[in-house]
Order: C-alpha cells, then sequence, then structure tokens
C-alpha cells in the first residue's frame, strides 16, 4: 500500500535521520540521535517538554495532557467549543485541546460577533457617563467608587464571561498546523494549577472594553485593563512554545487619550505573576506590543519568593515597548532570543530587560538590534537591587557588555553576580551571530508541522 501520503511520511523520516546524523558528527553528542528520533515519533499534539529544556524541565518536566485517553482529545473551531473542551478549571483530568482555524472570543454561544457595545448594554455604564463622573478636576484622586463603577463592574463581567478561557492541570492547548490557528481577542488564565503545554497559537488583540480609571497609579493616574493575552498566575510548569503574540489589527497608537493618559486596552502578552514558577518561553514571536512580559506583579510580592524561575530562549521580540520582560524575585535564564528596538506601528523600544525586586536574571548569547534612536545604556532598566549576570550578547554584529554601558549612564547600578547557575539548558547556543536569520524562520505560530518539526 504505497499511496503517495505513506512516501512521503518515509522520506520525511529519512531526511530526520539524516539532519540528526549531521548534528551528532558536528557536535559529538551520540545521546541526540535518541532523544531527537524519539520526539519525532510522537505527533505535535501529544509532544511533552523535551528534557533540560528551561525552568519547566525541572523535577517532573511538563507533559500537558499527553496522558490523555482519546475521549479527552478535542479539536475546536468555535468560542462555545473550546470553553466546552477546557471544562471546569478544576478539572485535572489529562486533556489535548486542538484548535483549527482562528476563534473569536467575543462571539455568543451562536457564533455571532459580540460587541463593546453589546457587554454594556442593561448595565448602565456609558464610557461619557464615566468620564464625567470621574474626571480628576471634581472627582479627585481617590479610586473609582460608585453607580459608573459598579456599572463598569457589571459590564466588565458580561466580557470576562465571554473572553478569559480558564485552563485547568494537566492540558495541552495546540495549534493545528497549517490552520492558521489562533484566539482573537481571547485571555487564557491559567491560574492555581499545574502541568500545562500552550502551542504554536496566533494570539492576537486581547482588548478590554472597559478600561478601569486609577487616578493613584503613577503621578499621573493610568488607564489599565484586565486581561493578558496568556496569563499565568501561581501556575507551575507551563510552556508556551512557537506561539505569536500581537495587538494587531487595533494598535495602541490609534487609541485615545481620556485624562492626558493613553485609554489603554491592552494589558500583558504573556504575564506570569502571583508566585507562578517553572515555566519554559521558547520560539515564540511577541510583536506590536507595549507592556508585553511582567515576571513578578510587585516588588513586595512575597508569595513570590523562591520562585517566578523562567526560563526565556529562541524568542523574537520586535516592536515592543517595555517589560521584555520586567523580571522580578525569581530566577531567570533569558538566552538566544532576538530583540529588534526598530519602531513597528507606533510601539518603539523604552527598555528591554528590566530587573528589579532582586530579580536575578542570567542573560546571555541574545542578539540585540539597535535602532538610531536608541542607546545600548537604554536596552536594560532596573531600581538599584537587580541582578544581570551572563556574556556572549551581541548588539548589532558586536559583542557588548550591555551591564557595563547601562551601569555608566544609571546611579542606580546593576548587580552583576546572581545566586544560581542554569542547569536546564538544552538547545544553548554560545554563539548569537546568526540568530535574527535563524530565528525568522523557527519561531512563531504556524511553522511547526503535525510531526513538531519546523516548515523550514
Ligand atoms: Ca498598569
Ligand atoms: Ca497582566
Amino acid at each position: 500500500m504505497a499511496s503517495p501520503t505513506t512516501h512521503r511520511r518515509s522520506t520525511r523520516r529519512r531526511r530526520t535521520v539524516l539532519i540528526s546524523a549531521a548534528t551528532v558528527a558536528a557536535a559529538g553528542l551520540g545521546a541526540g540521535l535518541l532523544a531527537m528520533n524519539a520526539s519525532a515519533a510522537v505527533d505535535l499534539s501529544h509532544q511533552v517538554l523535551p528534557a533540560k529544556d528551561g525552568w519547566a524541565a525541572d523535577g517532573s518536566g511538563t507533559t500537558g495532557g499527553s496522558k490523555a485517553d482519546s475521549a479527552h482529545v478535542f479539536t475546536v473551531s468555535t468560542r462555545a467549543a473550546l470553553m466546552k473542551a477546557l471544562g471546569a478549571d478544576t478539572d485535572s483530568t489529562p486533556k489535548i485541546i486542538q484548535i483549527s482555524g482562528t476563534i473569536d472570543a467575543n462571539t455568543n454561544d451562536a457564533g455571532k460577533k459580540v460587541t463593546c457595545a453589546d457587554y454594556a448594554a442593561g448595565t448602565g455604564y456609558s464610557l461619557s457617563a464615566y468620564l464625567k463622573a470621574y474626571d480628576p478636576a471634581t472627582w479627585g484622586k481617590k479610586l473609582p467608587s460608585g453607580t459608573q463603577e459598579q456599572a463598569r463592574d457589571a459590564a466588565k463581567a458580561k466580557q470576562q464571561k465571554n473572553i478569559q478561557f480558564r485552563v485547568g492541570s494537566n492540558t495541552t492547548i495546540v495549534g493545528v498546523p497549517g490552520s492558521n490557528a489562533g484566539i482573537i481577542g481571547g485571555n487564557l488564565l491559567v491560574q492555581d494549577v499545574n502541568n500545562v503545554i500552550i502551542r504554536n497559537l496566533n494570539l492576537s488583540a486581547t482588548e478590554d472594553c472597559f478600561p478601569q480609571w486609577d487616578p493613584t497609579d503613577g503621578s499621573t493616574g493610568n488607564w489599565n485593563s484586565a486581561y493578558d493575552s496568556v496569563g499565568l498566575r501561581g501556575a507551575t510548569h507551563v510552556w508556551a512554545d512557537h506561539n505569536t503574540f500581537s495587538d494587531a489589527p487595533a494598535f495602541d497608537s490609534g487609541g485615545k487619550t481620556y485624562f492626558g493618559r493613553p485609554y489603554q486596552v491592552h494589558d500583558g502578552a504573556l504575564d506570569i505573576t502571583k508566585g507562578s514558577d517553572l515555566v519554559t518561553v521558547e520560539r515564540n514571536l511577541f510583536s506590536s506590543h507595549d507592556k508585553t512580559m511582567l515576571i513578578g506583579a510587585s516588588d513586595t510580592d512575597t508569595d513570590s519568593v523562591g520562585k517566578l524561575r523562567v526560563s526565556i530562549h529562541h524568542n523574537v521580540w520586535k516592536g515592543i515597548t517595555q517589560r521584555v520582560p520586567l523580571a522580578r524575585i525569581g530566577q531567570v535564564h533569558i538566552y538566544n532570543n532576538y530583540f529588534d528596538t526598530t519602531p513597528l506601528n507606533g510601539y518603539a523600544a523604552k527598555y528591554t530587560i528590566d530587573s528589579r525586586a532582586k530579580a536575578q536574571v542570567v542573560a546571555e548569547h541574545n542578539y540585540w538590534k539597535l535602532s538610531s534612536d536608541r542607546k545600548v545604556a537604554q536596552l536594560l532598566s532596573g531600581d538599584g537591587t537587580g541582578s544581570v549576570a551572563g556574556a556572549g550578547n551581541v548588539v548589532n554584529g558586536t559583542a557588548t557588555d550591555l551591564v557595563a554601558a547601562y551601569n555608566a549612564a544609571n546611579s542606580k547600578k546593576m548587580k552583576t553576580t546572581v545566586n544560581w547557575t542554569p542547569v536546564n539548558t538544552a538547545g544553548l547556543q554560545t554563539s548569537a551571530a546568526k540568530l535574527p536569520t535563524e530565528l525568522a524562520s523557527s519561531t512563531g505560530a504556524g511553522v511547526l508541522t503535525a510531526s513538531g518539526t519546523t516548515a523550514k
């Protein structure tokens, strides 16, 4: 039965072996061949985080829903079907959820579009009434309360019920290759659960219809939004791999300004907070976003001491304003990433890595493309208590000591030693030179095939 399909499969298998053999010959790694062939035999949906692949490989590792029985392997293409497949986040039955095509989170159970006005209907909320009620000129600098804030809360609850997808323990959510899989306007919330894999998804346009005015946020006050595209809160053993994050198609530059501050409808792209721990963020594309990745939500977050251990490797970041990431408290390994500070869609980099609240960051063998509007000293940020160790970083093709440049220009010095040595470093390349070209075709959603190899 030599059907064309069978023939193609065997050709691909042969090619995999050849590549593996070449890799083994070049690197002298005998064990590598066995490991690569073993993983190639398992389809994308059932794959687990490889051994030693970042902090999520620590201890019991990260297997997601790979142990799911056949009754718990779902393919979904609507919001309602995704909700149903996820079930209650307290249900830890292993499950694999394959998303086929693009799911719009702002739709009803019949698949019909739901607008911000639809959520507000019947709650008494209107933006004009909210602005009138909490104008700092008359309301002052206290937190909003009363009729319009209660109405905002009610409208917010209606949107949240639609767009917030709560993920249980032992779950894999994966995009079906070739289907442009993803979620528009959604919030994957991974809260107080363990062992979750999120792969091959386009996650875009996560927007809060009802930003809250906080006059106490900073000296000027700020509009804050509630939803990250992916939010990890008290989550452990999470692998986020080959996803694409973006605000597209509605960028902050096209947004409104009220009370002198941007009416911010976006929160984080991938935030890791509330004592989350053992996370690997790998081969994602982050683009066109402001507050991209928070690791730890507060300088005084005692719940996170000894946690917030995160590995971030082989990701591409372009058109990002800040928090790339903003790291607090934890042991964070940032390696083989490509940061491009060139302004994009109105997003211009204020800084990339912020290490504060005693964060223990090791940043090594990363590549920065520095645009002419930026200086090397602006690539880091900190509060004088955070560390950034690590060598082999490159800026515009030249080996560069980012910490030395930062410390020469700032009074609150970055510390250069850390209290740990990374051990889960699978795939670490000790040369950053070729990352811009290598990562261009191997990161983000859409490059993985059904066998989990990259298409190119
Ligand atoms: Ca904020
Ligand atoms: Ca957030």
